[in-house]
């Protein structure tokens, strides 16, 4: 998947962004030239095709997309909405995770990794469980319908 900027005709490279929670993921792409972002914005059922993709994303080729469809993606200054998840790393108060639980997170392509750690985090923390294991992975995701990641 490649992004061109329209203006620039300069191809636009590949920055990752997240939501939390709700499975919502946004994929943004910036131009070196003139700073534009396109942020593609995924529902959960998309993510997680994108997920199996993930390792694809950002680097190699994939299809060229219509330019229609990238101007429909082109975000219009919603920047900031994506902003407060900076502060939220380092605050040492979530869960911990098992070392079986680390070891599959790191089976989670990068481009959602974290967007995917914050839902099991975030799961564990509405529950009240200290320690994220596999087991504890397989109940949130058969309950959030995230079979898969
Ligand atoms: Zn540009």
């Amino acid at each position: 998947m490649k992004f061109l900027c329209v203006e620039c005709d300069r191809q636009m490279e590949f920055e990752e962004r997240q939501l939390p929670g709700d499975g919502t993921l946004a994929a943004a792409f910036k131009c070196p030239a003139c700073g534009r972002v396109v942020a593609m914005l995924t529902n959960p059922m998309e993510t997680q095709l994108v997920a199996s993709l993930g390792v694809k994303i950002g680097g190699r080729t994939l299809e060229e997309q219509p330019m229609e469809t990238v101007r429909s993606m082109v975000a219009t200054g919603r920047e900031d909405a994506f902003a407060e998840q900076d502060g939220e790393r380092g605050a040492g108060s979530g869960p911990i995770w098992s070392g079986e639980a680390q070891d599959r997170l790191s089976r989670v392509p990068s481009f959602v990794r974290g967007m995917v750690k914050r839902i099991y985090a975030d799961y564990a923390k509405e529950r009240g469980i200290a320690e994220i294991t596999p087991a504890m992975m397989d109940a949130a995701r058969s309950e959030l319908g995230l079979e898969g990641m």
